[in-house]
């Protein structure tokens, strides 16, 4: 369609008149009708992760797939929006996951429809979807991606948070759930993070009754000393009193049965096997028989990473975690699979890489500079802008300015090492200006060999740089 060929909008509803937002006391945002046009705002609990951050989460991006890879996981993407069903009978309607944190919402086709709020499930789901059971077993995949929950907002929890997850079908060898822990503990190795890896096995669904009913019993006389919250656990989900972070607890817990000397003999054969294999690599681990996670899906182990440093209290330092859940797949009406997964919190693992002073650079920087004087340059220079590329030597430039002063300060900025320089002239001569950046120094070359002279010149500069760093002797 021509430009100036202005076509007709369709017809839409009149668009609701722009509403005032106004923080309510709790700092959630209350809509107020009319009022000024404010720019518009963030949700609480949502950010936006910035290009200077982008350095962070890639080195987090590549670790985790290059260890992906190396352990054979191959990669799924699942959707963001799920039946909430799917979580309501997976995560467990008794958790705060599902109880009070979940995005859910009728659709306009009148579904329930949910924001996953992690992503186990949605690959169990896909497993049974694409017959997954007819691959030779176990089926690996891994995947990155957001995921939502409407939590309470306070450093390092996010209403929209991503995690790496990684997940086995199709094994219930205890070798597996000791791999996926040392895969773990290897993506934090690579990255330069110090992990405590704490572990734990809840058994089977069956063998945990027992348990169950001698930890409310333990409890129950203690009822009116517990938060309402754990009140309520107490009654609906007894095991989740194990990690309740509740003021007055600790001395509570650190009496209560431990549910290791309650599993069966097939449990409790399973996590000694688990144990010996970290032990026989050499990854050291706790046990933490407090340890259950939040999820109800989990069987036999369940492990968490948790950063190492001076403030080993911070809620911040769970840095990922997961565990067995052999009922999974068959809960959600597939064959009875056995499966274990894991996923990192992408999110925190960058808060702790940043706070260790690691943000590598996004990308690498520019060593070359175009800086281009008229419209004929212009067009000369964007071709050439193409055969740097494919030389795969990264080029700055400035296009939006036209003046060389210009250009020569924003070239500073950059700390390249060369600018080259377009003008009139040099597009008639078929030439163009090299200048090193250092010394100031300029030549005139052949249009057509630049991107010969100049690879040569940074190649010629890294090798006298490596020369140097490598015989401080000679040097002196
Ligand atoms: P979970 O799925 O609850 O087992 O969480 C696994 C990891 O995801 C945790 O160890 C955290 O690192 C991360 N995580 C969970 N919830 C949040 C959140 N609201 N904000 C940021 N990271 C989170």
């Amino acid at each position: 369609m021509p430009f100036n060929k202005k076509k007709e909008a369709p017809k839409a509803a009149p668009a609701p008149a722009p509403k005032k937002v106004e923080k309510a006391v709790d700092g959630e945002e209350k809509e107020k009708k009319g009022g000024a046009k404010a720019p518009p705002e963030l949700l609480r609990g949502f950010r936006d992760i910035l290009p200077e951050e982008q350095g962070k989460w890639n080195f987090v991006r590549d670790s985790v797939r290059n260890l992906a890879e190396a352990y054979s996981f191959d990669r799924i993407d699942l959707p963001i929006l799920e039946r909430a069903d799917l979580f309501q009978r997976t995560v467990g309607k008794q958790t705060d996951i599902i109880e009070k944190e979940m995005y859910a919402f009728v659709d306009p086709s009148d579904r329930m429809v949910a924001l996953r709020p992690e992503a186990t499930a949605s690959c169990a789901r896909a497993y049974i979807n694409h017959g997954m059971l007819d691959r030779p077993q176990p089926v690996k995949l891994w995947y990155e991606g957001a995921m939502f929950r409407h939590d309470r907002p306070q450093a390092g929890r996010y209403r929209q948070f991503y995690q790496a997850g990684f997940e086995v079908f199709g094994t219930h060898e205890p070798i597996m759930d000791a791999q996926l822990i040392v895969l773990g503990y290897q993506i934090f190795k690579d990255l330069g993070l110090n992990v405590k890896v704490q572990v734990n096995s809840i058994g089977t669904p069956e063998s945990r009754q027992a348990y169950l009913a001698e930890l409310t019993s333990y409890f129950r006389p203690h009822r009116n000393k517990l938060s309402e919250d754990d009140k309520r656990r107490l009654q609906k989900s007894p095991l989740r009193l194990l990690d309740s972070k509740e003021e007055g607890m600790k001395e509570l817990l650190a009496e209560a049965p431990q549910i290791l000397d309650w599993l069966d003999d097939a449990s409790k054969e399973h996590f000694t096997k688990v144990l010996e294999f970290l032990e026989e690599i050499q990854v050291p681990y706790v046990l933490n028989p407090h340890l259950v996670r939040g999820l109800e899906y989990y069987t036999h182990t369940v492990f968490e990473f948790v950063l190492d440093n001076d403030e080993p209290e911070r809620a911040q330092n769970a840095l990922g975690g997961g565990g067995r859940y052999n009922g999974l797949v068959e809960l959600i009406g597939g064959r009875p699979t056995p499966a274990c997964g894991f996923a990192i919190g992408m999110d925190r693992v960058a808060k702790a890489l940043g706070e260790m002073g690691i943000n590598p650079p996004q990308r690498p920087d520019p060593q070359v500079f175009f800086a281009q004087l008229g419209d004929a340059a212009r067009r000369v220079g964007l071709k050439l802008y193409e055969d740097f590329r494919m030389a795969q030597i990264p080029v700055a430039e400035a296009f939006g300015k036209n003046a060389l002063k210009a250009q020569l300060e924003a070239a500073n900025k950059l700390a390249v090492q060369y600018t080259i320089i377009l003008g009139q002239k040099e597009v008639l001569d078929g030439t163009i200006i090299i200048r090193d950046m250092e010394s100031g120094a300029q030549e005139i070359v052949d249009i057509n060999k630049i991107v010969a002279v100049v690879k040569k010149k940074l190649s010629s500069e890294k090798e006298a740089r490596v020369v140097v760093h490598q015989s401080p002797v000679a040097r002196e």
